[in-house]
């Protein structure tokens, strides 16, 4: 078996029952996605619009691809058609547009929301006051052509494990507040994607059920 697929299998044979894997394929070759899917992996994300696009139309289409990066408003009409799930809804603006995208192809288009966690100014997502707002505002309801399915964040960058384990937790926190306030009965909005190939083992431990694995598969990216 090809290199690629033993180590996703392996991961995946270590994953707790309930924890779904998304392979990050992002900025590696057509030719390591066939590798790994010959494991019988079916779950991609990328993060750049045009290098999905790409790989959608080459690859097979038993392929349910997740877009997990920073997504420009003007860039969802390409990928709203076919996208599994949308990571990181970062904007009220966006989600608006994605509910305008998915009305022309008469879709509901599955969306996490993005929250702040990390210490970091630099990335993007709403801070837990900003999205707890929001949700309580109802305004979301109206987005008929959006399905929010839960929470997506990032912890810190650091080696400081405690607050990667207190960056999760907060994101947990926040999702527990949003789905008993918003979602009762809804078992849609269930998802809780934190998670990379440094900190999965703590972000499972504080709550994921989808963990994004890029190096620790396909091995360090080229830029
Ligand atoms: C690149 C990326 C990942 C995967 O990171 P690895 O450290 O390679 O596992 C996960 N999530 C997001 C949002 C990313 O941009």
């Amino acid at each position: 078996m090809h290199a690629i697929a033993e180590r996703l299998l392996s991961i995946k044979s270590t994953l707790p029952e309930g924890v779904q894997l998304v392979a990050i394929s992002k900025f590696h070759p057509q030719e390591a996605i066939e590798a790994a899917l010959s494991s019988g992996h079916r779950c991609y994300g990328e993060s750049r619009v045009q290098e999905l696009t790409a790989k959608e139309a080459a690859l097979p289409k038993e392929i349910e691809w997740h877009f997990i990066g920073h997504l420009q408003g003007n860039k969802v009409k390409y990928i709203a058609p076919f996208i599994s799930l949308i990571h990181a809804v970062d904007s009220v603006s966006l989600l608006r547009e994605i509910n305008k995208q998915g009305a022309k192809c008469q879709r509901r288009v599955p969306c996490l929301l993005q929250l702040h966690v990390a210490q970091e100014e630099t990335k993007f997502g709403f801070s837990p006051e900003e999205l707890t707002a929001y949700m309580d505002s109802e305004a979301w309801r109206a987005l008929d052509f959006v399905s929010l399915r839960g929470i997506m964040c990032m912890a810190s960058n650091t080696d400081d494990t405690a607050r990667v384990r207190a960056d999760f937790r907060t994101a947990n926190r926040i999702f527990e507040t949003i789905k008993s306030r918003h979602f009762p009965d809804d078992p849609l909005f269930a998802t809780k994607s934190w998670g990379m190939s440094g900190d999965y083992r703590i972000a499972i431990e504080e709550g994921s059920n989808m963990v994004r694995i890029g190096t620790a598969i396909f091995g360090e990216r080229e830029y």
